[in-house]
């Protein structure tokens, strides 16, 4: 059946209808209307898989995704336009440009954090661009699986876009086949698995992958407004958020006041009784959230700690000064247990920031400019912010995406298209003149020769 579908797949892109930029354009709007029609199914869906509040679902999920459809219907004419470039002199006469070439069939796999959007936001990008797709949603977030490949299944013919869902059985046998790009959202230690296969086609790849995210609070942070904007960074989703700040690292002058406004704001969030709270998810599967709860063990815990097995309910929690050798501070943690560490001098935070690989997201508290900036200059992450965490996500004009460990290539906006895009030089000779002196036998003194390097 997969081998069907990409060999239908492959017949479809050969007939050039993706080419036109006016038929990608209206599957887009199709798939506007449809997900604009299902968007309380979507909610209900998610819920469905780990009761995700209905306002996080619809600020992080559809509305993203509808934001990103709007931007590529309104300018995927623009993009799709050859670029013209200045020309080379060596070239006289011609004209230049940068034609945008989509690849062909793309194949692109989604985790279950972020369920919908990161299964339909490359999709637009990679529509925008021409090419066709192939899509396998997260088999651990069943609801939203089945609601995905039931609107695709509406607005798009299998030969064009297609789900085939099912977990690693099924990924295996889709990495088994040739694509001409692979995108790909998950563990770093599955994003390895997809960047073999991929390299026996030597087929360019996105990785979207995770880390372990920093989260720095100086002694000149404005300490509640801080607390604030960190606590719902990481506790929105239940803390299953790629870029959540993984770990505090505060000054030990301003600990116990970041402890006390990170209390006193969980609280105001979520009430006395966070798991009565109708704003705050649960853990997705049995066995992550399995490893949740082993990473509590033996800790010192400063708020929350407490979990329950049936429903899958994990508590925001703070944890003191971990061990860096403890589980906790070993991988990412992907869950609502938030570790706060201090430090003394910057040497020592410098130290603790380089115990880690490249992380994809990077945050730091801060009023002092120079600081900012040196750390934004210093430190190698997938994409950051200062005075807050998360929000760089928001913006379409950013491109999103992880370095080393946590990842290759970004996307959102015009990204996605040039990341689905394969850029085409083409230069365009005239022919009422050729300049003969580059054909052999050759008799430019060589001295001349060596300052063709002004011409190119
Ligand atoms: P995962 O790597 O387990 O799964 C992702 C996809 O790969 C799923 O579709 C799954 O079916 C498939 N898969 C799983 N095992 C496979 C195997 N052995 N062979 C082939 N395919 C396989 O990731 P997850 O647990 O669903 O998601 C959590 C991870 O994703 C976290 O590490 C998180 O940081 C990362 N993430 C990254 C981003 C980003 O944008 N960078 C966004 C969300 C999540």
């Amino acid at each position: 059946m997969i081998q069907q579908l990409v060999q239908s797949q492959n017949a479809f892109f050969a007939t050039q209808q993706t080419k036109d930029i006016q038929f990608r354009k209206a599957y887009l709007k199709r798939l506007q209307q449809e997900i604009l029609a299902q968007e309380d199914a979507i909610c209900d869906a998610i819920y469905a898989d780990f009761k995700k509040p209905r306002f996080e679902s619809l600020a992080t999920e559809t509305q993203l995704v509808l934001a990103e459809l709007k931007h590529a219907i309104q300018n995927v004419e623009e993009w799709g336009r050859p670029t013209p470039v200045v020309p080379s002199w060596t070239n006289f006469p011609s004209s230049e440009w940068i034609q945008p070439e989509p690849y062909g069939k793309a194949l692109i796999m989604a985790p279950w954090n972020y369920p919908f959007m990161l299964t339909i936001a490359p999709l637009i990008g990679a529509l925008a661009a021409g090419n066709t797709a192939v899509l396998k949603p997260s088999e651990l977030s069943p609801h939203t699986s089945a609601i995905i490949a039931s609107i695709i299944q509406k607005v798009f013919p299998p030969e064009y876009v297609a789900v085939v869902e099912g977990g690693v059985e099924v990924s295996t046998q889709l990495l088994a086949e040739k694509w001409e790009y692979i995108f790909f959202t998950g563990s770093t230690q599955v994003g390895k698995i997809v960047y073999k296969a991929a390299a026996e086609h030597l087929t360019p790849v996105t990785l979207e992958l995770g880390g372990k995210n920093p989260c720095i609070v100086d002694g000149s942070a404005n300490v509640s407004l801080a607390a604030k904007r960190i606590a719902w960074g990481k506790f929105i989703n239940a803390g299953q958020t790629c870029i959540a700040p993984d770990y505090i690292l505060v000054h030990n002058t301003q600990k116990e006041a970041l402890v006390e406004a990170l209390k006193a704001q969980i609280t105001a969030f979520y009430g006395q009784n966070i798991k009565q709270s109708a704003d705050f998810a649960r853990i997705t599967t049995a066995k992550h959230y399995q490893g949740l709860k082993a990473m509590l063990q033996g800790q010192q815990i400063l708020f929350g700690g407490t979990c329950d097995d049936d429903e899958l309910y994990v508590e925001p929690t703070l944890v003191d000064e971990p061990d860096w050798g403890s589980p906790v501070m070993q991988g990412e943690i992907f869950g609502p247990i938030l570790p706060i560490i201090s430090y003394e001098t910057e040497d020592e935070l410098h130290q603790n920031l380089s115990r880690y690989e490249k992380p994809l997201a990077f945050y730091l508290f801060s009023k002092r400019k120079k600081f900012q900036k040196q750390l934004m200059a210093q430190y190698p992450f997938g994409g950051g912010t200062i005075n807050d965490t998360v929000v760089h996500i928001s913006n379409k004009n950013l491109p999103f995406g992880g370095v080393g460990s946590s990842g290759i290539g970004g996307y959102h906006g015009k990204h996605s298209f040039d990341l689905f895009s394969h850029s085409k030089s083409v230069v365009r000779r005239g022919t009422w003149l050729d300049v003969s002196l580059r054909y052999a036998p050759y008799r430019i003194p060589i001295r001349w020769v060596k300052k063709f390097k002004h011409l190119f």
